[in-house]
């Protein structure tokens, strides 16, 4: 709810503005606003006034409160699972767990009409953004990968195992 304060929607805007809209290609990023107003406008649930309002703000060339605004907007939206097609690269990665999650045993992947969509996240064994505390108990895994964004650290689990063990990470699961 801290995204309904006028102090935090002014940082955040002020974040947008100073850390993330200078850095953006200056080639692609009209590319980048266009999908995220796409985006909304194909969502039926989000209202038309919305929209006009985020595309005012993009019109007049307002790029930080822009992203700042449909951020805002979004992290207060319940995410929605949308089912995709499963990426090719992640062959090897569901073919090491048998297209099983390690945990509970459920199928990665599903077919729908023919097509294989996915029901998996790819997850980091040893997670490269642990807290303090955590990290403390992680000193007993055994050693993590040189690089934790290797394959060699990833693992495909179930959609709720997946977000488990994001959440609070164990060293014993
Ligand atoms: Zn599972």
């Amino acid at each position: 709810m801290a995204s309904t304060r006028p102090e935090v929607i002014a940082d955040t805007t002020n974040r947008f503005e100073s850390d993330i809209a200078p850095y953006l290609n200056p080639h692609t990023e009209d590319d980048c606003f266009e999908a995220i107003l796409k985006c909304l406008n194909a969502d039926a649930t989000v209202p038309a006034r919305r929209y006009t309002v985020f595309s005012e703000i993009l019109e007049n060339n307002k790029i930080g409160q822009f992203l700042a605004m449909t951020f805002l907007y979004a992290i207060n939206r319940s995410n929605k699972l949308m089912e995709s097609k499963h990426v090719t690269g992640d062959f090897p990665l569901l073919d090491e767990v048998g297209n099983e999650c390690s945990i509970c045993r459920k199928n990665l992947t599903k077919k729908v009409k023919g097509v294989a969509v996915r029901q998996y996240e790819i997850v980091e064994i040893f997670p490269s953004n642990l807290d303090d505390d955590t990290a403390v108990d992680f000193e007993n895994a055994p050693a993590p990968p040189v690089k934790l964004d290797s394959s060699a650290n990833q693992i495909a689990l179930c959609r709720t195992h997946a977000e488990v063990y994001q959440a609070g990470p164990e060293v014993e699961e």
